[in-house]
């Protein structure tokens, strides 16, 4: 097992002259030691780890530049909407949030400053699914960057590197770490650009993660594959069965033969993951809000990709700072219901929704 390497400096063999760590912020061996892990799950040469998925992003976005322009998907998570408009656009990036499984409408938001393409698929929180193979080769098309936020599915699911994306951004917080226990960004790329802009950007703005949390992250990694396996094979059987609820609307689901992306996910993805949203027959934020306080096995809170099993609610929890006209116009209604399922006993999990309904 790599120690935890509890240090903030190294002794060196001279000035300037050390034995490859000079100063933790820069680097750590424990952080090496998951960051060599993460690259080899996603098929990238390197990864940088940062200390949620969020300074991944911040990391990632300071590689533009005033003027620069960003197009991003409309469903994707709060926090990454937050940052771009909030952060970013006040420094003169510009962003365009377009529906990205219309490639028309993608193609009509490129503009000859337009130097990132953000692809977040599966989206948040309603599971649309984008064409990343064809997505990342537009933006190269144009000279922009591929960037995938790959939180959802997991490298066990999903690699795009393999699929022609230039990056790849977890919140490791979520699948990759996997016990709800420790707050974690990566990004994994082969494009040397992209890796010393990375590389600079840890060691100068030092958003790093701690030891500790890197351990934590390298040990969760090591169960990922069966606790995904598990997690997958609950979220099949509990999409079925919403699907067909007398009391269910509709079922947010890529592995569900109706969902309209679903051809594209089984190409692209190894299986469709263990994220679900839905809406109730009886379609109002009130029903949705008592049929979540009547669960118990399905906590109530934010986050996704534990093991265990969590339920929320998007347009107030993690989608709250998008405006609710552009959740609506991106067909995220204040009714829908997120869950993340996990690795508990299924029946046990289809129960308690069962008694939510009554
Ligand atoms: N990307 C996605 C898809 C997320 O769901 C989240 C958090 O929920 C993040 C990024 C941000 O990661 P973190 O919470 O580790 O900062």
């Amino acid at each position: 097992m790599p120690p935890i390497f509890q240090t903030s400096t190294y002794a060196q063999v001279g000035p300037n002259k050390h034995q490859g760590y000079d100063y933790a912020r820069a680097g750590n061996p424990t952080r090496t030691a998951l960051e060599k892990l993460i690259a080899g799950l996603e098929g990238a040469d390197e990864c940088a780890c940062f200390a949620s998925g969020m300074a991944a992003m911040d990391a990632l976005l300071k590689m533009l530049r005033p003027g620069d322009h960003v197009i991003a998907s409309n469903d994707l998570y709060g926090g990454s909407y937050r940052i771009f408009t909030q952060v970013f656009q006040p420094y003169g990036i510009e962003f365009s949030f377009v529906d990205m499984t219309d490639l028309s409408l993608l193609q009509k938001a490129i503009r000859q400053t337009t130097k990132m393409i953000w692809i977040e698929t599966p989206t948040n929180p309603l599971l649309r699914i984008l064409d990343i193979r064809v997505l990342s080769m537009l933006a190269r098309e144009h000279g922009a960057l591929s960037i995938v936020d790959n939180t959802f599915a997991s490298p066990y699911l999903q690699r795009p590197l393999e699929l022609g994306a230039d990056a790849v951004l977890h919140s490791a917080t979520k699948y990759l770490a996997g016990h709800s226990d420790v707050i974690h960004g990566a990004v994994a790329s082969s494009n040397s650009t992209i890796i010393d802009q990375l590389r600079f950007q840890v060691k100068s703005t030092g958003a790093v993660p701690g030891p500790m949390d890197c351990y934590l992250t390298l040990r969760g990694i090591k169960t990922l594959a069966v606790r995904v396996e598990r997690s997958v094979t609950n979220a099949k059987v509990i999409a079925n069965w919403l699907q067909d609820h007398p009391k269910v609307g509709q079922v947010n689901y890529p592995g569900l033969v109706q969902h309209p992306q679903h051809p594209l996910a089984s190409e692209q993805m190894d299986d469709f993951g263990a994220m679900l949203s839905f809406t109730l027959s009886d379609d109002t934020q009130e029903s949705a809000a008592a049929f979540m306080a009547r669960t118990h096995y399905f906590t109530l809170a934010e986050s996704l990709g534990g093991v265990e099993s969590l339920i929320s609610h998007p347009a107030s929890m993690t989608h709250g700072s998008i405006p609710k006209e552009l959740r609506e116009a991106a067909g995220l209604k204040d009714s829908l219901i997120r869950i993340s399922v996990g690795i508990e006993d299924v029946e046990d999990l289809q129960a308690d929704l069962d008694s939510a309904f009554a």
